[in-house]
């Protein structure tokens, strides 16, 4: 099937062409019609398959449809709310580029950066507004934003949306929304909970997966080097070395990891920066901007770039450690491997996350290659039955604190 065949308006296959699109992917063929159709959808899809312009296109042409010619501002008839702000800016410029040719205005909105642009850009009347959840929700009460007239609401990285950080926000944007109204849920993850949650908000939706919940792109080979926690950053030279002058995104879990190897990589003189939330919005775009253009080597991300972000034929992604969450496994490796590109997927086991290792290949349904080619071998023990259950237990509490301090300093936390 070609777009040309799926009854999308001249300006946006204008668009798409410019895009070099030649054919719709796998979720894009199922869920436009059904956006078209006016349905409700639920729509699992691995990550780098063209789930924004699945929705996008849609939404697109239903409001340059709906408003040919119109007089006057235009007022919000679509929400995308997005977690992170760099994933809100890349959706917003996709959207930039399939409506280029229609009346579409568009903008978005998010924190850590002075709101003035924004409420001028809103001022001058939006048709369709991508956002993070804490500036809309400011932008909201200061009485820029009126959900009144939206007719078609996307949640995007829905999973994520719907867990326990975002929930209380999304709840107070979705009271704000006109009871008829189109919803669409989009993630590459669905954990069975989030399903249920999501049944209770759309309406009779259609589901739509473009591969198995949670699979991992075919196209990304996967590697774990098992090793101990203080050879981790040797074996991170020796693996940097390996690759040459390939760029490589680098995930570590916490944002203090990430500056420690940011600054240990320039050390060795390898072009490094890092992107976490402890950064400046200018700092985290221009970090982005540096990688995206090729001049810097490793970007030493935290998990708030492991989502949708789309870095051009990205062809490794190294965790530096392994997610405790399995998700984030395939968030994470989903950087590359995108639209059909080769990737690939290296990971740095320490003994501790041995188990976290287990757990990913379950999500997975996969074995990970085990790179035996190792200088840097495991030697020491995993942790007997007795010492995992401990813990366990000290995580969940270091959980439970992490939440409640993030619930206390809600006013504070940047998305
Ligand atoms: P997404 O999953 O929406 O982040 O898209 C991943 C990448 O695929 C982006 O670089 C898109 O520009 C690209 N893409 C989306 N749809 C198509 C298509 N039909 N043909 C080729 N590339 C596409």
């Amino acid at each position: 099937m070609k777009f040309n065949e799926m009854q999308i308006i001249e300006p946006i296959l204008k668009a798409l062409k410019d895009k070099k699109y030649e054919e719709p992917t796998s979720i894009q063929k199922q869920a436009i019609p059904l956006v078209m159709n006016g349905d409700d959808v639920i729509g699992s899809a691995q990550t780098g398959t063209g789930k924004t312009a699945a929705f996008a296109i849609p939404i697109i042409q239903s409001i340059h449809l709906m408003d040919g010619r119109r007089k006057g501002k235009p007022r919000i008839k679509s929400l995308i709310v997005t977690p992170t702000r760099e994933l809100a800016i890349q959706i917003d410029e996709n959207i930039k580029e399939y409506s280029k040719y229609t009346i579409i205005r568009h903008t978005v909105i998010f924190g850590g950066v002075k709101q003035g642009s924004q409420v001028d850009a809103l001022k001058r009347g939006v048709d369709i507004l991508t956002a993070t959840p804490g500036r809309l929700l400011d932008l909201i009460n200061q009485g820029y934003i009126n959900l009144s007239n939206i007719k078609i609401f996307v949640l995007d990285e829905a999973d994520r949306m719907l867990d326990m950080g975002f929930i209380h926000d999304i709840r107070k944007i979705i009271e704000l929304l006109p009871q008829k109204r189109q919803s669409l849920f989009f993630s590459a993850t669905m954990p069975n909970n989030i399903v249920n949650l999501s049944r209770k908000i759309l309406r009779n939706p259609k589901k739509v997966e473009a591969s198995a919940v949670s699979s991992t792109a075919e196209t990304i080979k996967q590697f774990v080097y098992y090793t101990n926690k203080s050879d981790k950053k040797n074996l991170l030279q020796y693996i940097l070395n390996k690759l040459e002058n390939e760029q490589v995104l680098l995930f570590s879990r916490t944002k203090h990891g990430a500056n420690k190897i940011a600054k240990n990589l320039k050390k060795s003189k390898i072009n490094a920066s890092a992107i976490h939330g402890d950064r400046s919005q200018n700092q985290r775009q221009k970090a982005l901007k540096d990688f995206k253009d090729g001049n810097v080597r490793v970007l030493v991300a935290t998990d708030i770039a492991a989502r949708g972000i789309d870095i051009h034929k990205l062809k490794y992604v190294v965790n530096y450690d392994v997610p405790n969450v399995p998700e984030d496994y395939v968030h994470r490796i989903g950087r590359s491997g995108r639209a059909g590109e080769d990737g690939n997927a290296i990971s740095i086991c320490e003994p501790e996350e041995n188990i976290y290792i287990r757990e990913v290949e379950k999500l997975i349904n996969l074995k990970i290659e085990v790179v035996k080619d190792n200088p840097f071998p495991q030697t020491e023990k995993p942790m007997s039955n007795a010492e995992k259950k401990q813990w366990e237990k000290e995580k969940q509490k270091r959980k439970q604190e992490f939440f409640a301090n993030r619930n206390k300093n809600r006013g504070n936390y940047r998305r």
